[in-house]
């Protein structure tokens, strides 16, 4: 695995994490800081893989190994014209 960061869960979701590992992942308990800033204990096994994955992690990761991937959502807010100049002409 060539991208400097691993994913690792913890905390209910997975996360990635820039630690330094000696390969084979992190161990179960190690604590290490996340692309997202957060400061979490490691969990292995089965069910931690499942868990959601990070959004935050998520789009650090991409930025790191180049893959700009447009998530869907909502559009850009549009410049919004309110009520201006949304007076109608009358003819009396
Ligand atoms: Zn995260």
């Amino acid at each position: 695995m060539s991208h400097p960061f691993r994913w690792v869960p913890a905390n209910g979701r997975r996360h990635a994490s820039r630690h330094p590992t000696t390969g084979g992942g992190y161990p179960s308990g190690l604590a290490v800081t996340t692309l997202c800033g957060l400061d979490v204990r490691a969990r292995t096994g089965d069910l931690p893989w499942l868990w959601p994955t990070c959004a935050d992690c998520n789009l650090e990761a991409r930025r790191i190994v180049g893959a700009v991937i447009r998530f869907p959502g909502p559009d850009p807010p549009a410049p919004n014209p309110g009520s201006y100049g949304s007076r109608s002409e009358r003819h009396d």
